[in-house]
């Protein structure tokens, strides 16, 4: 019950990114009675607490965001989304599966990890921020660089993205893909269509190159990782006028890679493609996260060996969904893996988290906990 009754006080404070609506500095209180101290961060509009216990190594960070996406239609919930309501064993709210379950399942297992073992060994801390839907440039990223400066360095790192599919702990993320956008303008010659020869057609010429591209398997992926996906999602030509060669055509892709590909060996593909069709463009990318993946076997010893004595079940490790705030922790150099409820709602109308998933998974953070600094 103490786990639910957190996640209620925290859903029922309307954090819609980047706002964190006062759900940081519950935390704190609540963990200031046992010894934490925090550091409260603020940084444009974004709100981050660090808060630890303890000292020295190792750091174990357990690592959450208090912001949510908005609701939606409001008239399409069948509750309020700020106003936490139980029906049928599940607690419902914007945020209840992404991620204040996951939140209040932390705070409670610090409680009780720390009255259990006052004078464990290393740190214990909570990475809370409120930039993780938006953004996420004031978030962890900026945090990250806050730490490094104070020489502190994170070990482990547990998220609690909901990273479960049907059953509370049958999936765990070990890392993530990379995302990297392009962005393609292919030039012509604008010119009257009735007069194609004194023109150069950039749709007509972009044609094949496009269906070339969209045929293209990049990689053939790996152990942890699928294949590359590539997509087009946005495509523009035209000056609205109807007997009009437009003089350029504005193509946007985006890559989602792992650890087969690099950011390098993709461009190099896509402008090969670009240069076989002889297409006179120019092209830019934007790698808004690099893939990353935890291999060394700490971390997910613990998980994996928590998850089978608490729930009972052998996890499964996964790089699937979109990215994390995992990315702006892995590169310096942790450990990363992320444990959270099932997934099945989250951005939802009807968001929800089953009650009966709530205490466990408060049990099996704390066991992480104590597998590493008890
Ligand atoms: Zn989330």
């Amino acid at each position: 019950m103490r786990v639910q009754a957190l996640a209620e006080a925290l859903i029922s404070r309307a954090s819609i990114t980047p706002d964190d609506a006062g759900c940081q500095a519950l935390i704190a209180e609540r963990l200031a009675q046992c010894g934490f101290r925090a550091e409260h961060l603020r940084f444009g509009e974004t709100d981050n607490l660090w808060i630890t216990r303890g000292s020295g190594a190792p750091v174990l960070a357990l690592v959450g965001h208090t912001d949510v996406v908005p609701p939606g239609p409001l008239e399409q919930w069948s509750s309020a989304p700020f106003e936490p309501d139980v029906r049928d064993g599940k607690l419902y709210g914007r945020g209840a599966a992404d991620m204040k379950a996951s939140i209040a399942a932390m705070v409670c297992a610090a409680e009780e990890f720390v009255a259990a073992m006052p004078d464990h060994t290393g740190t214990l801390a909570l990475l809370l921020t409120s930039d993780e839907e938006g953004p996420a440039r004031d978030g962890i990223q900026a945090v990250m660089p806050w730490l490094k400066e104070r020489g502190i360095a994170i070990d482990y790192a547990l998220i609690g993205e909901p990273s479960s599919s049907t059953r509370l702990g049958d999936r765990v993320r070990i890392g993530r893909r990379g995302s990297m956008h392009g962005y393609l303008t292919v030039k012509g010659i604008q010119g009257h269509v009735a007069y194609p020869e004194l023109a150069r057609n950039p749709i007509h010429q972009a044609a094949p190159a496009l269906a070339q591209l969209a045929a293209t398997q990049f990689d053939q992926g790996n152990a942890h990782f699928p294949p590359t996906s590539f997509q087009i999602y946005e495509v523009r030509a035209g000056t609205g006028a109807n007997n009009v060669i437009p003089g350029e055509l504005f193509v946007n892709f985006n890559f989602r890679y792992g650890t087969a590909s690099t950011e390098a060996s993709l461009r190099a593909q896509v402008e090969s493609i670009l240069d076989a069709f002889g297409l006179e463009y120019e092209l830019r990318f934007r790698v808004s996260s690099e893939p990353f993946l935890t291999v060394s076997a700490t971390l997910i010893d613990a998980v994996q060996a928590a998850i089978q004595s608490e729930l009972g079940i052998a996890t499964v490790l996964d790089t699937g969904g979109g990215t994390s705030d995992g990315r702006f922790i892995a590169p310096t150099g942790a450990e990363v893996v992320e444990l959270g409820p099932i997934n099945a709602s989250i951005h939802k109308i009807d968001e929800h988290v089953a009650v009966a998933d709530l205490e466990p998974l408060a049990r099996t953070y704390r066991q992480v906990i104590e597998r590493l600094l008890g």
